[in-house]
This record gives structure tokens, sequence and C-alpha cells, in this order.
């Protein structure tokens, strides 16, 4: 109908242009006119100039010098540009009600606030309707991928009460497969006179009604949330269980998340704000991913991590942008990419590895992060020419186009 179309258009933010005819996963598609090719290849940063790539059946079917590139049903012409790999963020709160940004207000005046923190979303998620959750969890997944991130992991949390965390699982598993159960975030203010019941309920009634949704399960370990042996004793039971093992550890200050992230043989330490040298070693020593979260850094005023010593310690780094609603509202990569890049002494070569190939680590997912022949076709077309204006443009849209699994899903390719 006419009038629900021009509704659509209207709701359709201007610098994102939807395509008139989006190009079908199912055609082949040439993108020749490569000014820098990000690959990935071999697991390392690498990039190719001058270079074209085909992407066929929903995965990369061809890469090389634009001279040699194959026919194709649709040619797209870079024009200079650069293509990467689309990001990976591995770690993100996108189920939730309301906003807080007069918490952030104040923060940032030098006020202190005590009136609610993730409890004040976790009130309003539990009021809220089905409706309400799923389009602000969809509305934020639409803004990831306009900007760049075409896959995403995604945490529940806010909800605290078995069928508050059900549903919120629920909901994120219709739009990604990376759904982590994180019922242990915070002790909701029902049990705070009895942290050790609601450790029990997490373990039990709450993990078997959510854990038919997740992949992964996850604790925030910290002084004033879980406990080493809480948090050690809630991933044994969420790997019972099938789901594999996350951490948010030593964000706050020094303290024994890492180790039991090692432990526990977790695909990835997230945040890892404060680290020792023993906390390096045990995640380079155990594979353990240390998942940066720069944006919360920047909206909580904490120093930041350094990059470079982890890096130098041979440890694995991802970047993820931490979306929430409290201590990091942002849900752009490109932001977390030029804060790592100027805050955290990474190259740009290494915040774009760490934003695409490191976050397919810290998801274990071999698919993605790279665009070598058989990697899935997830791909992004910024409007510059090289990597680093993603660090070198901060705050600038400069996301041209974005293909998932070989189809054009934003942006367009005039
Ligand atoms: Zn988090």
């Amino acid at each position: 109908m006419p009038r629900a179309r021009r509704a659509g258009t209207i709701s359709t933010p201007s610098c994102w242009p939807v395509p008139a005819r989006p190009v079908s996963g199912k055609q082949s598609t040439l993108i020749t006119g490569i000014g820098e090719l990000v690959t990935n290849d071999q697991g390392r940063y690498a990039a190719v100039t001058g270079a074209a790539l085909v992407m066929a059946g929903g995965t990369v079917a061809w890469t090389g010098p634009a001279s040699r590139a194959p026919a194709a049903d649709v040619a797209v012409d870079a024009a200079g540009r650069a293509v990467l790999p689309g990001f990976a963020d591995s770690h993100a709160h996108l189920v939730f009600a309301g906003e807080r940004s007069a918490e952030f207000a104040a923060r940032m005046a030098g006020r202190p606030y005590r009136a609610g923190g993730i409890l004040a979303t976790v009130e309003a998620t539990r009021a809220a309707s089905d409706a309400v959750l799923r389009a602000n969890l969809r509305r934020l997944a639409a803004e990831m991928l306009r900007q760049g991130t075409t896959t995403f992991e995604c945490k529940s949390g806010y909800g605290l009460t078995v069928p508050d965390e059900a549903r919120g699982l629920a909901f994120a598993a219709e739009v990604t497969p990376e759904v982590t159960y994180l019922g242990a975030h915070v002790v909701p203010p029902e049990y705070a006179g009895d942290p050790a019941g609601y450790v029990d309920l997490v373990c039990g009634p709450m993990l078997d009604a959510c854990a038919p949704s997740a992949r992964w399960v996850d604790v925030f370990c910290a002084e004033g949330a879980f406990g080493a042996g809480e948090a050690a004793a809630i991933l044994a039971a969420g790997q019972a269980a099938g789901l594999a093992a996350r951490v948010h550890a030593n964000q706050l200050g020094p303290g024994p998340g890492v180790r039991v992230a090692a432990e526990a043989g977790a695909a990835s330490a997230d945040h890892c704000t404060f680290l020792t040298r023993a906390d390096m070693d045990a995640l380079a020593s155990a594979s353990v991913v240390a998942t940066l979260l720069p944006g919360a850094e920047f909206g909580t005023r904490q120093p930041f991590p350094d990059a470079r010593l982890l890096l130098d310690a041979g440890v694995t780094v991802a970047l993820a942008t931490d979306c929430n609603p409290g201590s990091s509202f942002t849900s752009s990569m490109p932001f977390c990419i030029a804060l790592a890049v100027r805050e955290m002494r990474m190259t740009t070569e290494e915040a774009v590895w760490a934003a695409t190939a490191g976050g397919a680590r810290a998801l274990r997912r071999t698919d993605i992060g790279h665009l070598g022949p058989g990697a899935r076709a997830d791909l992004i077309m910024l409007d510059a020419p090289s990597h680093a204006y993603l660090a070198y443009r901060p705050g600038v849209p400069q996301i041209a186009a974005v293909w998932q699994a070989g189809r054009l899903v934003a942006g367009s390719v005039s």
C-alpha cells in the first residue's frame, strides 16, 4: 500500500539510503577497483591494493588482481575505495528498555549518581512489553548493521528473573546466533539478602529456561557483582548445559576474573581494564581472547587499558562496543577502533584486525573476520581509500555499503 511505503521511507535515515533494488545473495557479485582489500589472510592483518573480489552463494568465491577477475552477474566499481570484512561485535547488551542519559550527564558533570544504575534498567526491562523490548532490540541491531557490524553477540542480564531472562534470550535469538545467557549480571534487589540463593537460581531453574536459546554463558566477575567462586560455579553449570564460557573480567579494578576465565577455558575475558602481568600471561597461555571495550572507558571516564602491553605479551585482542544503556551506549565499531588507536596504543591495522578477525576469535567463528575464498561474504565498503580512515576521520559516517552473506543489506553501491 502506498501509504505504508511512504511511512517506511520517512523512517529511513537519509544518510543511509536503502538500495532501490537489493542485490540478492543468490546472484554472484564482482567488486572491482578496490583501493585496499583487507583480507586478514593467514590469521593476521593482511591487505592488498588494486584488488577485486567475487562473492557467490553467500561466500567469497575469489579474490585477486582486478585484471584477472572472472565475470559475475552483478559488477560493482569500488572506484578506489577500501573493502574490509564486516565488523564482529562480540560484546553487546541489546535487550533492555529505558535509557540513562541523566546518569551519564551527571557522571560527566562530576556528580556522583547513586539512583539506580543497572537496576534502573532491570526495572524498566521487566516492566516493558514484548513489543517494546523487541522494537528496541531490532532498532539497535539495524543501527549496528548500518555501521558495518555484520555479526554481533547479544546478552541477557536485565531481566534477572526466570521468565524475564528467558524472554530476553528468545528475542535475542531472533536476531543473532551469538546469544549469551547473563543471568549473573548483578544480584537483583529481591535477592539482596540471599546472594547464594540467587546463584542457585542462575545455575538451576534460570539456566534450564535459558540454555535452549543461548550459545554462551557469561558472568560479571567483580566486587559488588559475583566473586571468583560464584563465577566459576556459574560457568561450570552453563558448560554442563552445553554453553561455552565468556567472562566480564577486571573491569572495575584488579581481580580474579581473568584467572577464572582462563581456568574455565573461556573463549574471551572482556573489559580487561586492570591487569597484572600474571593476568596477561594467563590470557596468553590459555588462549583466552582479551576483548577490550573502549566505549566503556569513554562512558565512565575510567583509564583505558593498554592494548600494546597485551599485544606484546602475545595475547589475542578483540574490540567490541559493550553497547548498553548505562556505561557504553554506542553501537559503533568505527568509534571503538578510533578510541583503540588513540587511547590504547593500537596501530590502525591492529585495531581493524581486532574489530573483525579478533571478534571472530572471541566468538570462536572461523567463517567470518577474513575475506579469503570460502569465507562468509560479510563485508563493508568504506567511503575512503584505506582502513586507516576509520581512526583518521573519527565520528564521520564512512560505511558506504554492507553485504551480509553476499547480499547488499545497507548503504548503496552507486
Ligand atoms: Zn558487558
